[in-house]
């Protein structure tokens, strides 16, 4: 049986009327942190999220499903770098709590998988570029899956974009043979270079929306919806998928990966979040080895 908890990104319209939102609310006291957790934590599909999972097995087993034929010329290799550098910067911020997770490349039928980044159609009936959702597989193994949505299709100035791999992008632009992955996104990182400063490389070849473009390209996709992996959920619009018992406050948002998605790094709001959820399922990692079933 494969259930669906139900959490998304929204589409660029209630995106673009959370900012509007957003931009009022500045008006009106000083921003306060806001991430929160997933309602979704309070059900069995608990284990299915990586705070529970990497507590009780000390690694994530993750596989990468590229549905042959999907746009966006997604590469295994590629879409790999990313997943690992997307997963780093989240594992990075709670070491204190976990120790090094080691990431394992399993097969998708693997039983003891924790994630799978799926790129292909959606089963779901809406326009989400990308969602994650837990799952459960028959023998009671629960793992959480990534979905790039191959069906999306951005529609801008007569021109329809899919999602791309954002390894495809940037190569368009750098126009190098020798162009190194792991290597820019790294320096995208340590930089903490902004979707403004990226699109405005990426303008010259991609047109005036290359921002938007850069918007629905899988590694910032990736990192918002591992946020849902582990376990927290979209501050952006709070009533959707937030648990109001374990979240900080909700006015004012600042400016997040869990908020408006648009982010190649964490910011401080990610941060706390990531560590206040572990910090709550810290007493998993107390259970005595032969309890961990
Ligand atoms: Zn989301």
């Amino acid at each position: 049986m494969v259930y669906i908890a139900g959490m998304s990104i929204r589409t660029i319209l209630s995106v673009a009327i959370t900012i509007a939102a957003f931009v009022v609310s500045l008006g009106f006291g000083s921003r306060a942190n806001a991430w929160g957790m997933l309602r979704a934590l309070n059900t069995k599909f608990m284990k299915s999220y990586l705070a529970y999972s990497i507590y009780k097995y000390h690694r994530i087993n993750y596989c990468l499903d590229i549905e042959s034929g999907s746009a966006g010329h997604f590469h295994k290799r590629t879409l790999d770098t990313e997943v690992k550098w997307a997963l780093g910067q989240w594992l990075e911020v709670v070491r204190q709590y976990t120790g090094p997770v080691p990431l394992n490349s399993v097969q998708c039928a693997s039983p003891n998988l924790n994630i799978m980044v799926y790129v292909g159609p959606s089963t779901r009936d809406d326009f989400d570029p990308s969602y994650n959702d837990a799952h459960i597989h028959d023998l009671d193994e629960y793992f959480v899956k990534i979905v790039l949505n191959s069906d999306f299709r951005y529609r801008y100035d007569g021109s329809i974009y899919p999602v791309y791999d954002f390894a495809y992008v940037v190569r368009q632009f750098l126009n190098s043979g020798n162009f190194s992955l792991s290597f820019f996104l790294k320096e995208m990182y340590a930089n903490k270079y902004s979707f403004d400063e990226i699109a405005a490389w990426v303008a010259p070849q991609w047109g005036a929306d290359g921002k938007a473009i850069l918007y629905y390209t899988s590694a910032h996709l990736l990192l918002h919806e591992l946020g849902h992996s582990f376990g927290l959920c979209d501050t952006y619009d709070v009533t959707q998928n937030c648990d109001p018992n374990f979240s900080s406050h909700w006015n004012n948002e600042p400016p997040s990966v869990m908020g408006m998605a648009n982010y190649l790094y964490l910011s401080p709001d990610d941060i706390e979040g990531i560590r206040a959820l572990f910090q709550r399922f810290a007493p998993i990692s107390r259970t005595p080895e032969h309890k961990r079933k």
